[in-house]
């Protein structure tokens, strides 16, 4: 998820490496950390090599402070900068990792979905592990082989080992001028230079050494000596020459991957960011989600009859899809709240409720002082929680993490998407304790599984989806609308669109247009529907003719095949066919980028919007 710098050449390895993280701490992380090869020159007569491994917890700053103490020539090194998914970020956790033994060093970027099955077995051969991390395995299980196996033979054999999703790269002071990586989905990409190349899990890290670079592809390994390269399968047999491609972006491009801003970028990275939100956590065969974080309060959640979810803006349109989505299917009753109300609310609460909290940043002022009010008065309190480690990671009983990577941008996408995944999981969860069938449950998880695929499907038409929205951008109002499921994503719809294009949106239940708000509509008020094909179809499609009688413009978002509503409005697009419960992951995306496309053709600066903060740390 984070950052990843290895170097071996002529210059200073600490320089590169340094210089390497400074210029991915924009992908936000919580410590790094740098392994060092000892030159020979610097050895005694044994002639031993060893690895001098330094780390810090906060910024790359820190670790150079620390490095400053001590300059160490070296020419060959890895580094790391961390975004916790496993144990909270600390010195111990940091990468690089090592084995017990001392025999490797690996940085890791990603999830190793089966740490906990390898970590018991490594265990019972006598290793002992310092970190709480997933990657440490990575290390003990080289570490391990390299006792009887040379430093290839046993790198290789790991990755065979090894499930979930990496990119690693190790170095052994047993094979000094080596450095050895492999990628599985998980981003690797090779600097070309003159005698010198730079790994890197993202090119924003080289491009200040080179311009040519290799894009290390999935399922492969690179092997790296001072004189060359080598692409490897993961069985270690060479591959082809690969062509060396010339890189044409700018280090500001190169950070946001080519996309014009990081919102752009964070949409287009849902199906990757989702798959890691579900990974390792859904068990097909028994209808069942594993949980981790749940583990410790399984027995208490079984006894739960009511369930509050407390979030803020994004969060609390989560929230309210949750509410829709644990009431149908686990059968327990929900209450939804705005984090500042709840906290000065005389809430009903008694110990059959478990209060659930939804921060992307896990430091949400608010909703942070409501888990705080809930304990106070007993309750279960759990977090779902994107940031590792963060206050309310700490300081709720149990949670959930929603693995979604850092996200940079203000308004949010992924973090919305991924707390809806987290949420349908644990709908399965509950429900699966409960009355929920195990032919039910494996049709939700079946479904669950198919939606980064969907999702790439509607992101593959965003020039349509672009082409709408800038017939829209010169409106000064809009309603979004839709019911039960949907309605919540209208409410999200119209935060984004108001968030970042400064253009007044409400979100409604469909229902609710002939209450007041359609008073509002004229020529030159449009209201976006979501008309999907689901049980309140038909009650949609009477909004729309009730705005269409005012001479209201119409866009509609339908379910591919969709012949009625998409005859009815002036512009509709599409969504693929889901279950109910699920079209929020979906229907959301093309309202992302139609708020994204209407405010940058009103060139607005996107990912900072005015008079807004990523986290709201203050009350
Ligand atoms: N899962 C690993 C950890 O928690 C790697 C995190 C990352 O990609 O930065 O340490």
């Amino acid at each position: 998820m984070c950052g990843i710098v290895g170097y071996i050449g002529k210059k200073d390895a600490q320089e590169v490496l340094l210089e390497g993280l400074k210029r991915l701490e924009y992908r936000g992380y919580d410590s790094s950390g740098i392994a060092l090869m000892k030159d020979k020159e610097d050895l005694s007569e044994k002639k031993q090599f060893f690895l001098k491994v330094i780390k810090a917890v906060g910024k790359v700053m820190c670790l150079e402070e620390k490095l400053s103490k001590e300059k160490l020539s070296s020419h060959i090194g890895i580094a790391h900068t961390r975004w916790a998914t496993h144990g909270k970020p600390s010195e111990k956790n940091a990468h690089p990792h090592q084995d017990d033994g001392g025999y490797v060093a690996i940085v890791h970027n990603g999830i190793i979905e089966n740490y906990k099955e390898l970590k018991e077995k490594l265990e019972k051969r006598g290793h002992t592990f310092v970190s709480e991390t997933d990657s440490e395995v990575i290390a003990q299980c080289i570490g391990d082989k390299m006792k009887t196996k040379s430093f290839e033979e046993a790198f290789f054999l790991t990755l065979k080992e090894l499930r979930g999703a990496y990119a690693v790269v190790a170095v052994s002071p047993s094979d000094p001028e080596k450095i050895l990586a492999a990628r599985f989905s998980s981003p690797l990409v090779l600097g070309v230079g003159k005698e010198e190349y730079i790994l890197a899990s993202d090119v924003s890290a080289l491009v200040e050494y080179t311009d040519k670079v290799v894009y290390i592809e999935d399922n492969e390994a690179v092997l790296l000596t001072p004189q060359g390269y080598s692409l490897r399968t993961f069985s270690n047999r060479a591959k082809g020459e690969r062509k060396i491609e010339t890189l044409e972006w700018s280090s500001d491009q190169a950070k946001k991957e080519g996309f014009a801003h990081y919102m752009l970028k964070e949409i287009f990275q849902q199906p990757h960011a989702l798959t890691d939100t579900m990974r390792g956590r859904i068990l097909l065969e028994e209808g069942m989600v594993r949980l981790g974080g749940l583990s410790s309060v399984e027995k208490k959640l079984r006894n739960i009859t009511k369930i509050v979810l407390v979030g803020c803006g994004t969060a609390r349109c989560a929230s309210l899809v949750g509410e829709y989505m644990i009431e149908e299917y686990a059968g327990i009753s929900v209450e939804v709240e705005y984090a500042h109300e709840f906290r000065y609310k005389k809430s009903l609460l008694d110990k059959k409720t478990a209060v659930i909290v939804l921060s992307q940043s896990g430091e949400t002022a608010d909703t942070l002082a409501s888990v705080r009010e809930a304990k106070r008065k007993g309750v279960l309190t759990l977090g779902i929680v994107n940031v590792v480690g963060s206050t309310i990671a700490r300081e709720t009983d149990a949670g959930i993490y929603n693995h979604a990577g850092p996200e940079i941008a203000v308004a949010s996408t992924k973090a919305f998407t991924s707390q809806l995944i987290v949420l349908a999981l644990l709908t399965v969860y509950l429900g699966r304790q409960r009355g929920m069938s195990l032919v039910m449950g494996k049709r939700i998880l079946r479904e669950i599984q198919t939606l980064p695929r969907k999702i790439q499907s509607i992101l593959d038409d965003a020039k349509k989806i672009k082409k709408v929205a800038e017939k829209y951008s010169a409106f000064e109002s809009m309603f979004f609308l839709g019911r039960k499921y949907n309605y919540p994503v209208a409410l999200e719809g119209s935060i984004k669109l108001k968030e970042i294009s400064y253009i007044h949106a409400e979100g409604l239940a469909t229902g609710e247009l002939k209450h007041g708000p359609i008073a509002m509509i004229d020529k030159n008020f449009p209201s976006f529907f979501l008309a999907l094909n689901d049980s309140v179809y038909e009650k949609s499609v009477t909004g729309i003719e009730e705005v269409k009688a005012r001479s209201g413009k119409t866009i509609a978002l339908v379910t591919k095949g969709d012949k009625k509503v998409s005859k009815m409005v002036d512009d509709v697009l599409e969504i693929p066919k889901t279950l109910e419960m699920l079209t929020p992951i979906l229907s959301v995306i093309p309202l992302q980028l139609f708020s994204y496309y209407i405010a940058s053709k009103r060139n607005l600066d996107v990912d900072k919007p005015r008079n807004l903060a990523k986290s709201v740390t203050v009350e």
